[in-house]
């Protein structure tokens, strides 16, 4: 009876793109990314200036933040940039090269879908092909020795070399991120691991990088609450508390009735005896050092101050985490409960003026792996972009230092990877055997652009690259492209150090993301606006903001 009528599963307004449409459309927009960050890969790639709605600047040459920054839409889009913060959030660095490689993957691909390759073949090979890279790589890395070597310096110096931070700076940052990983790192099943959360980073505008400091302890940007109050207090003795120490409010909006003047004496006794009462139980303690989550009343101050307590109020939540951990302490809500055992201990607790402001310091904690970095710049702009430096560098450090392996950058890595997938792609024969020499290529992409973004000839630049790797010459593996020297050099020998997980998961990644994006060949898009459907990609349409796409 329903022959000629077309069933309708969907509701109306759904878009549904399928086959080969689906599969342009989604490399279209997976390599409209990977175009966007390309000119910032390597030390000659260049800076992105991105302004928000609001009119807000960020000028980086960080992939995973410029990826962050853009309003992107495409469903495809925002897989790749998922794999850039996944990148970001287990190695620090490498985002960029992530990216690319799995843009390119999807360029090189749409060429075999086209010769009716299906993407089936494609997903097995490039399986086969990343696994057998990440075992390359393993094989040409390097054992770091973490105690003696200064490899761990000039690793985080490379992670920092894109970063348009000067080489004085990137010396300082480096040197402060090895010596804040080292103190925090803990020993574990025989190795050591470092969870770079425990560091905390305070900014601080004025001076310039060079003046970015470790301190053995941490750093609150808060200032004393009363002027009256000692800056220097040592052999503190710190109270945590994360109530107000105010009347409290009522819920209610209640009003008092005050008929005569004694009686209004009366009711600020009162509050006063209360407010009094508050800080005798802290002076109880035996605490000559306050540090509160909320507000400190006027009143209340006013007696800590004379009872020659230091306090500070509004800490922020994650700050007092720290403190605890660091000092000792225990979070007080209740009052009644503080007792002298639950006091946080500290060598010194001060005040310090840096630039214009004034920011506590608490030093000499129980507990030694507590380390803070101030970092100091001259303009908010250079401030954050110092900072995203010191995350990679600090990310990486971490991850070095727990892994101990590292591979040669430059390019020359991916270039030993292309060679050998190569050859190991004759061995495993048929069409997976496209797939993975197309693989191999994709890889070379980091050394074409390194050499493209240092206005380096890439035929050239590629050809010697893989003249030298084939030579088997002794350390030919290590050559790579000297965008300094503008021709391909050994890496090693420039200190151009990679973590290998950073690579390794770089890889990893890009295979994963581009298969994933290939396997798809329907695409259904819910109406724009539809409550309907949840989590459903909010349609195929362009990507905000992005030139070129589709
Ligand atoms: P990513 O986000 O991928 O880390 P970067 O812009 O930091 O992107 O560039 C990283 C690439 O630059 C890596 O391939 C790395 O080996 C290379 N590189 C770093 N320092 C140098 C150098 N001094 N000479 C040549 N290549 C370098
Ligand atoms: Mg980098």
């Amino acid at each position: 009876m329903l022959a000629g009528q077309p069933v309708l599963i969907l509701k109306e307004g759904t878009e549904a793109t399928k086959g080969r449409d689906a599969h342009s459309s989604n490399i279209a927009a997976a390599r409209a990314v990977a175009d966007a960050v390309k000119s910032t890969l390597g030390p000659k790639g260049m800076d992105k200036m991105l302004v928000d709605s609001l009119g807000d600047i960020v000028i980086t040459n960080d992939g995973v933040t410029i990826l962050k920054e853009l309003d992107i839409e495409h469903p495809a889009a925002k897989m790749i940039l998922e794999i850039a913060k996944t990148q970001d959030d287990e190695c620090g660095d490498g985002t960029t090269s992530a990216v690319v490689i799995a843009g390119e993957l999807l360029k090189k691909s749409e060429q075999l879908l086209e010769q009716k390759v299906h993407p089936t073949i494609l997903a097995n090979g490039f399986r086969l092909a990343s696994a057998r890279a990440i075992k390359i790589l393993s094989n040409i890395s390097f054992e770091i020795n973490i105690e003696k070597s200064d490899m761990v310096k000039k690793i985080a110096l490379t992670a920092m070399t894109g970063k348009s931070v000067g080489i004085n700076d990137r010396e300082k940052l480096a040197d402060v991120a090895e010596k804040a990983v080292r103190q925090i790192s803990k020993k574990s099943n025989g190795g050591l691991k470092a969870d770079i959360e425990d560091i905390i980073v305070e900014k601080k505008q004025g001076g310039s990088i060079v003046d970015t400091e470790l301190v053995l302890g941490i750093i609150l940007d808060k200032e004393r609450v009363n002027p009256m109050m000692a800056k220097v207090i040592t052999n503190a003795k710190i109270a945590l508390i994360n109530r107000a120490l105010e009347i409290k409010k009522t819920e209610i909006d209640a009003k008092i009735q005050i008929r005569d003047p004694a009686q209004l004496q009366k009711f600020l006794r009162e509050e006063e005896k209360t407010l009094r009462a508050l800080a005798d139980k802290i002076k109880a303690s035996g605490a000559n050092v306050v540090i509160c989550e909320k507000g400190i009343d006027d009143l209340v101050q006013h007696y800590l101050t004379n009872d020659g307590i230091f306090a500070v109020h509004r800490v922020k939540k994650e700050d007092m985490e720290k403190i605890a951990k660091a000092t000792g302490a225990t979070l007080i809500t209740n009052l009644d409960d503080l007792k002298s055992n639950l006091l946080g201990k500290a060598t010194t607790v001060e005040e310090r003026k840096i630039a214009n402001s004034d920011m506590t310091f608490i030093t000499g904690c129980k507990n030694p792996k507590a380390v803070s970095i101030l970092i100091r710049g001259g303009t908010e702009h250079v401030i954050t972009e110092a900072e995203r430096a010191l995350h990679d560098a600090l990310k990486v450090v971490s991850v070095v230092i727990e892994d101990g392996k590292a591979v040669v950058g430059g390019g020359a890595a991916e270039i030993e990877m292309a060679i050998k997938l190569k050859n190991y792609a004759a061995t495993v024969g048929g069409r997976e055997q496209l797939a993975i020499e197309l693989f191999a290529e994709a890889l070379e992409i980091i050394p074409i652009t390194l050499a493209e973004n240092a206005g380096m000839d890439t035929i050239d630049t590629l050809i010697t690259l893989k003249n030298q790797h084939e030579s088997k010459k002794k350390n030919s593996m290590n050559f790579g492209v000297g965008v300094y020297q503008n021709k391909v050099v050994d890496m090693r020998s420039q200190n151009v150090i990679e973590p290998l997980r950073v690579k390794t998961q770089a890889i990893a990644s890009a295979a994963e993301v581009a298969t994933m994006i290939l396997r798809i060949d329907d695409m259904i898009a819910a109406k724009k606006g539809a409550p309907s459907g949840g989590g459903a990609p909010g349609g195929a349409g362009g990507m905000g903001g992005m030139p070129g796409m589709m």
